[in-house]
């Protein structure tokens, strides 16, 4: 209980007070390594210097003007992001959320300006983008939507990695105008799709004229090894959005399309008071600058392999282990029963981490750990799940 906060969270007894790359410091002065970011914000590690000077230096000059006048500043970040991205256009926003929100009415107005009077969006099972009322209406968890409805209609839902289920609507259902869908699952459970599957979502698009919308909240700016995890196969999305890692913990969100995407949205179809003002947009610059500047995507995957082959060989022979996931800095340890307790018993252990799905220990590292932090966490985990499955399921 929270005093005059809604129970909107159950948060652990720990306030951290200080971060310095991948540690934080907590009221008491004890020390923490995060291995999950904030959930993918600062993929930069804490206190990242080139986005702490760019807040400041920003923070002395300008916060906000509003969309009613041009802001330099967010005409560089779509720039610079576009070009990252091998898109076109960009609308800022400040969350994940509004990214997702910003996409779906992207491609409804799409599919009425080709005349689609219902226009629907193929979404899938597992998925996860947002808790305003569209966001979780394409979300593919019922526990999410339970209690909200109604739910906000034009979703067709498939199971995610099915190619065949998004052939046969292809044939039979006119209304469709996009696929809505995460290149990985992160709060459905670190899902990786098939190699192929992103490639032949794009084939069917263009066949059918439908825009391929890539969720990379979290898997965008760098998290899976690439700046976006598209970016590991050979396709480019019509629409891509944004949020997490983008300003590395300050609030902005984008939305980014290109080709007849690009100019779906004219003046009047959509905004937003703060979206894409000064402030955020200096702190995502400097963080897409970082990124690129340092190559940090490809240094993190090589240590990601590592750390994904060691925990592979230290839980080979622990019982409960199902499946061991990982695309760059991005892990899924599946066990065969819900773990969430494991969560509290890694911050008495000094580590940071999240179990999704029930029984899914995800791990975020900042893409900045160094070598030796990287073993850390592999071994803090590892030491953490062989407790747990001593306890919980040897025994049992
Ligand atoms: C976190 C997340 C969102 C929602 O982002 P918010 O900033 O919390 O609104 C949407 N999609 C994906 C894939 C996410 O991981």
């Amino acid at each position: 209980m929270s005093d005059n906060l809604m129970d909107t969270y159950a948060p652990l007894p720990v306030s951290f007070e200080r971060g310095e790359g991948v540690w934080l410091w907590d009221t008491q002065g004890n020390r923490y390594l995060d291995a999950l970011s904030g959930v993918a914000v600062c993929n930069l590690g804490h206190a990242h210097p080139a986005v702490s000077k760019a807040i400041r230096t920003q923070a002395e000059k300008l916060l906000h003007t509003s969309n009613l006048y041009r802001i330099p500043l967010q005409q560089q970040l779509a720039s610079e992001l576009t070009s990252a991205a091998g898109m076109e256009k960009a609308f800022f926003c400040n969350s994940g959320a509004e990214a997702n929100e910003a996409a779906i009415k992207l491609a409804r107005l799409y599919g009425h300006q080709r005349g689609v009077k219902t226009p629907a969006i193929i979404v899938t099972t597992g998925s996860f983008h947002g808790r305003t009322m569209a966001t979780l209406s394409a979300t593919g968890n019922r526990k999410i939507q339970a209690g909200f409805e109604p739910l906000v209609r034009g979703f067709v839902r498939v199971e995610y990695n099915d190619l065949d289920a998004v052939r046969s609507i292809a044939r039979n259902d006119p209304n469709v105008v996009a696929i809505l869908v995460e290149p990985v699952q992160g709060e459905g459970g670190v899902r990786i799709p098939d190699e192929n599957y992103l490639e032949s979502l794009r084939e069917i698009c263009s066949q059918q004229e439908w825009l391929l919308m890539l969720d990379e909240v979290q898997t965008g700016m760098g998290r899976t090894g690439r700046m976006f995890a598209y970016q590991h196969y050979q396709l480019t999305p019509d629409v891509v959005t944004l949020a997490k890692g983008l300003g590395n913990g300050v609030p902005i969100g984008a939305c980014l399309a290109r080709g007849a995407a690009a100019n779906v949205f004219q003046p009047g179809n959509h905004a937003t008071t703060f979206g894409g003002n000064p402030l955020v947009c200096s702190a995502a610059l400097a963080v897409v600058r970082t990124l690129q500047q340092q190559k940090l995507p490809l240094q993190a995957a090589a240590l990601a392999a590592r750390m994904l082959e060691k925990l592979r060989d230290a839980l080979a022979e622990t019982p409960g282990v199902k499946e061991i996931r990982g695309k760059g800095m991005m892990f899924g340890i599946e066990l065969d029963r819900p773990c969430s307790e494991l969560v509290a018993a890694a911050l008495e252990a000094g580590l940071l981490i999240n179990v999704t799905a029930s029984n899914v220990i995800r791990l975020l590292p900042p893409l900045i750990l160094s070598e030796c932090e990287a073993d850390q966490i592999v071994d803090g985990v590892c030491n953490l799940i062989r407790e747990f499955s001593a306890r919980e399921i040897a025994a049992a």
